[in-house]
């Protein structure tokens, strides 16, 4: 089977008068593209032998969703995503990741009944699992080692490009959900750095689900070596994951219209307003010397689908 992950293009852009390099991981495959087509990369390169179906599960809008469902279709699976509950709207009228997911063959069934006061994986590891021989089970949000291989790849793309054009000091900003992506690429980063010159590539993240504390804990819960933790930068207020704020949308609108890129509604707006804020307060502190700075467009578009009507909604109602 071919792979379909190649080198994502890097790209200038401009943005309120900077310049930022961007990785286009959203390009990197038409159905399997951003940070979790990264983290099941090891499913492509890897054969399962004696594995006919993926099970995994999480919410019915997640971009997990429609990631593995692209990844259980490359590799010629079945796909059983278990959720908690699909609201009677989605069903009637699927859209986004649900719909995509779907398209590619998912099956979503919703459990709520079922689980008798376990949790998700709890539910499965002793209910499903055990009916079947040919399955293979991911866990939620891709937190274990294996994501580590194709996170590493895209760390890899990152130093080459960097080496080829000349920057040996460089700064790479990615929003954190589950801190996965931004952990294994610091990681990679100061293994690979160490061992082959005396660059310098920092990880510059932000927590956009729980916050600062969830998010060090995750951190340590992949890395008991502090050294591999990325930088997570502060934003001046706290924000809930999934709800809906005016200025993360007019920043996504004005970052669509300044670079002609479309960026993604839950994770990118933090992801870029706690960046600029770093940006002057480091243009502030230390003028001269400051690092270029690579965003990484995580990919998750799919997701605008049923974002950007959300958003529509709360504005026509403020208006
Ligand atoms: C899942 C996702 C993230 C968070 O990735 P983690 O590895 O869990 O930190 C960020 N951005 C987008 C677009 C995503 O889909």
């Amino acid at each position: 089977m071919s792979i379909p992950l190649a080198d994502s293009p890097i790209e200038s852009i401009t943005f309120r008068n900077q310049h930022f390099y961007l990785k286009r991981d959203d390009l990197l495959h038409p159905s399997f593209a951003g940070n979790k087509a990264r983290k099941l990369y090891y499913l492509l390169d890897n054969e399962f032998e004696g594995v006919n179906r993926l099970i995994a599960y999480g919410s019915p809008q997640a971009n997990s969703l429609y990631s593995l469902s692209a990844a259980a279709q490359l590799k010629g699976w079945k796909f059983d995503f278990y959720v908690d509950h699909i609201a009677q709207t989605v069903i009637d009228n699927p859209q986004g990741n649900y719909r995509g997911a779907l398209e590619n063959g998912a099956n979503v069934i919703a459990v709520s009944d079922l689980l008798n006061d376990r949790d998700m994986k709890t539910y499965i590891e002793q209910d499903i699992l055990p009916k079947y021989s040919d399955a293979l089970f991911v866990p939620e949000g891709g937190r274990f080692e294996l994501a580590a291989l194709g996170v590493e790849m895209l760390a890899d793309e990152i130093m080459a490009w960097a080496n080829e054009v000349g920057i040996d000091n460089l700064e790479v900003a990615l929003p954190s959900g589950t801190g996965t992506t931004a952990l294994f690429m610091q990681r990679r980063f100061l293994q690979k750095t160490n061992l082959e010159n005396n660059s310098n590539f920092k990880v510059l993240t932000c927590a956009c689900v729980g916050g600062d504390e969830y998010l060090k804990k995750q951190f340590f819960e992949l890395s008991p070596d502090e050294a591999f933790h990325p930088t997570i930068l502060k934003s001046d207020r706290k924000y809930h994951f999934g709800k809906l704020y005016d200025e993360f949308y007019s920043l996504w609108q004005e970052l669509k219209q300044e670079t002609e890129i479309e960026f993604e509604l839950l994770y990118d707006p933090l992801g870029w307003k706690t960046l600029l804020d770093y940006k002057v307060q480091t243009m502030i502190e230390n003028n001269q010397n400051q690092a270029p700075i690579l965003y990484i467009h995580q990919g998750g578009l799919l997701g605008n689908e049923t974002m950007l009507p959300r958003y529509e909604r709360k504005l026509r109602l403020k208006a």
